[in-house]
């Protein structure tokens, strides 16, 4: 998802009280950062910030933070929560690659990915979010339980996840190549708004769960 650059964007996000500067020591400090010692589960790439929010909203007692690369789109993000102000919820600007630069050894329990890049090219492999390198970066901050789950509409993503998943050494607790007609992993599925778009075209969705 690349909206158009919004002038003054960067401005908007580095004034924001929800949004926490890439350079701020956050790292072991998300504790303190939310004021109390509840579950910290993070997603990357976050668009617009849809499936979060609805997230912050439902389980107050986790803390949500939504990692996204592009100002442009994450202003939407901030735009909402303007709106409706939850205390739960943070979002980085930032990289995804600089991941443990943010957060400490065991300090997040769930690591959520929907509809990440599918970089189709062979060579652009290492910079999908499910990829055996990315992996080895989540190992780094996610508790000895913490799990990541994965979805998407595309095959080959899907795929090629379900293999780094075993080259990693990872665990797949679950998988479905049809989340909405599978009882078990649709209950409770907040929508995320690729997940609405493609689905409204009928494509299947798929979902992975896995452990490292
Ligand atoms: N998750 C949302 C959804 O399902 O509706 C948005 C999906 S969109 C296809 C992928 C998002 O991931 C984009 O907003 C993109 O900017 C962001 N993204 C891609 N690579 C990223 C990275 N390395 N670090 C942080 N965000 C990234």
């Amino acid at each position: 998802m690349r909206l158009r650059n919004i002038p003054g964007s960067r401005e908007v996000i580095a004034e924001n009280r929800w949004c926490i500067p890439e350079t701020e020591p956050t790292k072991g400090n998300w504790h303190s950062i939310f004021g109390n010692d509840h579950p910290i589960h993070i997603e990357i790439g976050m668009g617009k910030g849809q499936f979060i929010l609805s997230l912050a909203r439902q389980n107050p007692h986790i803390n949500y933070v939504g990692i996204e690369k592009y100002s442009s789109v994450l202003l939407r993000g901030l735009q909402k929560i303007e709106e409706e102000p939850l205390e739960n919820i943070r979002f980085i600007r930032m990289d995804a690659e600089n991941i443990c630069e943010m957060f400490d050894r065991d300090e997040v329990a769930r690591i959520y990915l929907n509809f990440s890049d599918p970089w189709p090219k062979d060579r652009h492999a290492k910079r999908r979010l499910t990829s055996r390198q990315f992996l080895s970066l989540y190992q780094n901050i996610l508790q000895s339980d913490g799990v990541v789950e994965f979805k998407t509409d595309n095959v080959d993503l899907f795929d090629f996840s379900l293999e780094e998943v075993k080259e990693a050494g990872w665990r797949l607790v679950a998988f479905t190549r049809d989340l909405h007609h599978d009882e078990t992993m649709n209950q409770g599925n907040i929508m995320t708004e690729y997940e609405e778009r493609f689905s409204a075209k009928g494509n299947p969705i798929h979902k992975l769960i896995a452990a490292r």
